[in-house]
C-alpha cells in the first residue's frame, strides 16, 4: 500500500478497531490495557513517519519532529484514541492518524518548515471511565485539576490508582503540559458527527467554533399514589410535571436557535398502577454562545417552576459539567479554509461543531483550527460510522496544505 495514503491510513483504523474490550463495536478507555496497546501501535507508526515517539506523562501518545532551530516553536496536529462504548473506528482515530500521514507527506517531499510539529493521540477525550472528558488534551493544556484524582470509575477505582496501574507517576502529570509560549496553533481534522456535509454534497468544511454545552440532572417531586384510588384533583405526579419540562425543551431550545435533548428519563416508584412520585431526567444544552446557551436555560427553568407551582410539586436542579463555546483563529481557519481551496473546492463550506473535541481544552492553550471529514448519514458513536476513501484522499491533501499555509503565514 502506498505509503500516507488514504488507503493505508484507513486500514490502520482498521488494525486500533481490533484493540477493543467488547465485541459489540469498539471500547478503548482511558488507562486501559487497550489504551496501552493502542499507544505502542500508534507510536510504531510515528516512528515509521519519521517523528520521535513517546507516551506522555498523562498517558497521551506523542510524537515530534524537529523544527530548524532547538527554539523553534512547534504546531501541534492530533486527535485522541480512546473511544465510547460501541463506537465506530473513525471518531477521533482518523484525524490521528491523518496527522501522522500528513507528516510524513512533508518529509516526503522535503518541507522546510519554520516551526518543529508534535502529533498527539489524546488519551481520553470521551471521558467514558471517570465521567470526565478531555482528561488527555487538559493535562497537554496544563488545565489538569488536583480534584480530579478522587474520580471514580464504575468499578470504584480512582483515577489516581488507575495513573498508577497503568504506569504513570500521578505527581508528574504536569510534565505532559506544553507552554504556550512555544506553540504556533493546533490543527484536527474529524469526521463532522453530523449529516450537514453529505446534505451540501462536500467531502470536507471548515469548522467556525464549537458550540458550548451544559448538562444538567434534574428532578420533579411529587407524591406517589394509587392509580385508581387517588382522584386527579389530588394527585402530584411528578411525571407530568416533567413531561410538560421535556416538551418546553425542543420547542424553547429550537425556537432560539439552540439544541436541547433530555436522554435519560426514570420514573419512581415505576409501576403500572401507582401514580410516579418522583422523576429524574437530564438534560443536555449547545448553543454557538454561551449568552444564547444561558438564556435558553433561564427560560427552560422558568417554565419548569411553573409547572412544579401548578401541580404542587418541587423541581430541583444539578449542574454536572459546563463547557463554553470556543471560536477557532481566524488565522488558523483561513490555512484550513485554503488547504480545502487546493483541493478544488472553490468556496469551502463552514460549520459549527455541536460535539466536543479536544480543541476545546487545547483553546486554553494555543489558537485552533478544524476541518471536517464528511460520514455517512451523519452516524457517529456507532459502530456503523463509515467514511469515503476519496473524501479521506482529500482531506489528507487539504490537511497537508494547511499546514504548509500556516508555514507561509508564520514566515
Ligand atoms: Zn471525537
Amino acid at each position: 500500500m502506498t505509503p500516507f495514503s488514504a488507503g493505508e491510513v484507513l486500514a490502520r483504523c482498521d488494525v486500533l478497531a481490533t484493540i477493543t474490550a467488547a465485541t459489540d463495536g469498539i471500547e478503548r478507555s482511558y488507562l486501559t490495557p487497550e489504551h496501552a496497546r493502542a499507544n505502542w501501535t500508534v507510536g510504531e507508526w510515528m516512528d515509521e513517519a519519521g517523528l520521535t515517539a513517546w507516551q506522555d506523562a498523562a498517558g497521551n501518545q506523542r510524537g515530534s519532529l524537529k523544527g530548524p532551530s532547538p527554539e523553534a516553536p512547534v504546531l501541534i496536529l492530533g486527535s485522541h484514541l480512546d473511544t465510547v462504548p460501541g463506537a465506530g473506528r473513525y471518531d477521533g482515530i482518523l484525524g490521528t492518524l491523518m496527522a501522522i500521514a500528513v507528516v510524513g507527506r512533508l518529509r516526503a517531499r522535503g518541507a522546510a518548515l519554520p516551526f518543529g510539529i508534535e502529533v498527539i493521540g489524546f488519551a481520553d477525550e470521551e471521558g467514558t471511565r471517570f465521567g470526565r472528558t478531555l482528561l488527555g488534551s487538559c493535562a497537554v493544556a496544563g488545565t489538569w485539576q488536583e480534584s480530579w484524582w478522587s474520580l471514580r470509575d464504575p468499578h470504584g477505582v480512582t483515577l489516581r490508582d488507575a495513573f498508577v496501574a497503568f504506569g504513570l507517576d500521578p505527581e508528574r502529570v504536569g510534565d505532559a503540559a506544553l507552554d504556550p509560549s512555544r506553540v504556533v496553533g493546533y490543527l484536527e481534522a474529524h469526521i463532522e458527527q453530523g449529516p450537514l456535509l453529505q446534505d451540501a454534497g462536500r467531502a470536507l468544511g471548515v469548522v467556525e467554533g464549537i458550540m458550548g454545552a451544559r448538562r444538567f440532572e434534574l428532578e420533579m417531586i411529587g407524591e406517589a399514589g394509587h392509580a385508581g384510588g387517588m382522584p386527579y384533583g389530588r394527585r402530584r405526579d411528578a411525571l407530568l410535571g416533567a413531561s410538560e419540562v421535556v416538551g418546553a425543551v425542543e420547542e424553547l431550545a429550537r425556537g432560539a436557535g439552540a439544541i436541547g435533548t433530555v436522554g435519560r428519563l426514570r420514573a419512581f416508584p415505576g409501576a403500572m398502577n401507582v401514580i410516579p412520585g418522583r422523576v429524574e431526567f437530564s438534560l443536555d444544552l449547545r448553543a454557538e454562545t454561551d449568552q444564547l446557551r444561558d438564556q435558553v436555560w433561564d427560560e427552560i427553568e422558568e417554565t419548569a417552576l411553573k409547572a412544579a407551582a401548578a401541580r404542587n410539586l418541587a423541581f430541583e436542579v444539578s449542574e454536572l459539567h459546563a463547557a463554553r463555546a470556543t471560536a477557532v483563529a481566524p488565522t488558523l481557519a483561513s490555512a484550513v479554509e485554503a488547504g480545502i481551496r487546493a483541493t478544488g473546492d472553490p468556496a469551502p463550506m463552514r460549520l459549527m461543531s455541536k460535539a466536543g473535541h479536544d480543541a476545546m481544552a487545547i483553546a486554553d492553550l494555543c489558537d485552533y483550527a478544524m476541518l471536517f471529514i464528511r460520514c455517512k448519514d451523519g452516524i457517529s458513536h456507532h459502530r456503523d460510522e463509515d467514511v469515503r476513501a476519496d473524501d479521506v484522499e482529500l482531506a489528507l491533501d487539504a490537511f497537508e496544505a494547511a499546514v504548509l499555509a500556516v508555514a507561509d503565514a508564520h514566515g
